[in-house]
């Protein structure tokens, strides 16, 4: 069984006394819970005094994005480079708010998984269909074209070290969560388009998070599904007792 891997996408939320404080009481409470990997993913302001919090804890420190070009003229963006050099180890790429609130494109979430790899930043790489798609009966070829989109021109090793993060648009952040059934049949989708290109070992190996109004009465039914590796937590990661309730779940 893969470690599972349960990750809070604070998005633009908190301050940065909420931010550390959040942080230091995540800190305490995970203590102990050895077999589940736990990630905090604060706004990029904040991401220094969380960091400060967190050292030496084994939470994962992460960004909400990253720009692929390493420097230069491009006012209001930020690095790989940068993020590292605040502590983050990882960083989420190609949210559903990304591409459909900032219009980020298939192309342009490549171009940053690349520049992650390349910079040693380990990606969140989230992927899913929107209401109407779904409706529409093309969930499966909406999500193989993100996949397929995302990782061209990646090798093999890279995509063995990724996380994908299946986000179906109409249950974040709206309290419609995707049944366990629904969200098992796209991630065992998601593992298939994998080992197709990648191979089995390589498909195995990759954490694929469920992310869409998880909640602690959600957590573990979620997470006992075999395709589902963790979860990508939005609302539910900024209130400490419900996102430890979550770890908690994963860890049980
Ligand atoms: C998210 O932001 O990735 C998310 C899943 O949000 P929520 O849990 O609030 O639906």
């Amino acid at each position: 069984m893969l470690k599972p891997f349960i990750a809070g996408n604070w998005k633009m939320n908190l301050t940065l006394k909420e931010s550390k404080e959040l942080a230091a009481s995540l800190r305490t409470g995970v203590e102990g819970m050895n077999g589940v990997d736990v990630g905090v993913f604060p706004p990029f302001v904040f991401i220094e005094g969380v960091h400060s919090v967190l050292k030496g804890s084994s939470i994962i420190l992460g960004a909400q994005n990253m720009y692929w070009e390493d420097k230069g003229a491009f006012t209001g963006e930020i690095s790989g480079d940068m993020i590292k050099e605040v502590g983050c180890t990882h960083v989420i790429l190609g949210h559903s708010e990304r591409r459909h609130v900032f219009g980020e494109t298939d192309s342009m979430i490549n171009s940053k998984l690349s520049a992650a790899f390349a910079g040693d930043v380990m990606p969140i790489f989230c992927l899913g269909e929107k209401l109407d798609e779904r409706e529409s009966g093309d969930t499966f070829k909406v999500i193989e074209r993100q996949l397929v989109a995302g990782l061209d021109g990646l090798t093999t090793e890279q995509v063995s070290r990724l996380t994908i993060a299946y986000e179906p648009v109409w249950a974040i952040g709206t309290g419609k969560t995707a049944t366990p059934a629904q969200a098992q049949e796209v991630h065992a989708r998601i593992r298939a388009l994998l080992e197709d290109s990648y191979g089995k070992d390589v498909s195995a190996r990759i954490r694929i998070q469920y992310g869409g109004s998880a909640k602690p009465d959600n957590a573990a039914e979620l997470l006992s599904q075999p395709d589902i590796n963790g979860l990508l937590v939005g609302g539910a990661s900024l209130k400490k007792d419900d996102f430890l309730k979550i770890v908690s779940a994963a860890f049980e």
